[in-house]
């Protein structure tokens, strides 16, 4: 997978080059390129923002380094499907496919639709995505419907506040999908019953979890974990984690199809 980042701050992303984004990378398994905006400026000064029109507070970012910045990175996919490491495809992601010579533009911005799991593992599903974080009161409106013309654009928020800047969502979305992509988790398994995996606990918050030693600080774990019974373990974390869906997420529960929930969940 192929991600280029276009920022006034390259260095807010140094996060990517560690832990499992930044395994990921030398593995070759993600090809991220981080790309400073203001290269894209022709003033002394690198000037990438101005006034915003119809007055107000703040400062609006410019359209012009905007476009050339993403025009010249949507340039660089074109054709050959370079990943950049010299050989064309070399993770074999598909990435010089007919799909991948248009990006999706994902957009951060507190006034998007929710970034979720379900979102994540769609993304993780694209050979190519663009981020666009911005600062300021954001990026000039016509920057958005003009991208939006010719690909797939998602403005996207990942939550209900607001940040100084689009890279700190930038480093989430990006470990929330690469984590989904085949490979990067030690054990393919380990997010299938992650909260809100889609699956058999859709939905549902995952329960709480233990590890050795048996005992700490006087307080055990719970018996049916070590029973070794299969079925009897899968049933106590479905209930554990119904109950602290109802408890932490109400709002999961009443929007799920209440079909997913079998008789015991809901004496629970
Ligand atoms: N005036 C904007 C508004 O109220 O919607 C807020 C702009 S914010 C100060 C600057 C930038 O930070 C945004 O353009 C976006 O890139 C990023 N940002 C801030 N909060 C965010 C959030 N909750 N989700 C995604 N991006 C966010």
């Amino acid at each position: 997978m192929r991600l280029d980042i276009v920022t006034i701050f390259p260095e807010y992303l140094e996060p990517l080059n560690v832990s499992l984004v930044g395994k990921a990378r030398a593995r070759g398994q993600l090809d991220v390129r981080i790309h400073d905006l203001r290269e894209w400026t022709h003033d002394r000064h690198n000037t990438v923002d101005d006034t915003p029109y119809g007055g107000g507070p703040g400062m609006v970012m410019k359209p012009e380094p905007w476009g050339e910045a993403l025009d010249s990175i949507i340039e660089s996919g074109s054709g050959s499907g370079d990943s950049g490491d010299g050989s064309a495809d070399a993770s074999g992601d598909g990435f010089d496919g007919a799909e991948a010579a248009r990006p999706v533009l994902v957009v951060p911005t507190p006034s998007g639709k929710p970034f979720t799991q379900q979102l994540a593992v769609e993304l993780s599903e694209k050979p190519w995505l663009v981020f666009t974080p911005a600062r300021y009161e954001g990026i000039d409106r016509r920057v958005i419907e003009e991208y939006g013309d010719r690909l797939d654009v998602r403005e996207v928020s990942i939550g209900d506040y607001v940040l100084a800047g689009g890279e700190a969502p930038v480093l989430v979305m990006v470990e929330a999908i690469a984590r989904l992509l085949p490979g990067v988790l030690g054990n393919a398994e380990s997010h299938r019953d992650d909260s809100f995996a889609p699956g058999a606990m859709a939905d549902l918050l995952e329960g709480p979890v233990y590890t050795k030693p048996p005992q700490w600080r006087g307080r055990g774990i719970p018996d049916v974990l070590l029973s070794g019974h299969h079925g009897k373990i899968a049933r106590w974390r479905r209930d554990e984690a119904f109950r602290r869906t109802v408890e932490n997420r109400p709002d999961l529960i009443h929007r799920a199809d209440p079909a997913a929930f079998d008789k015991k969940d809901r004496e629970t």
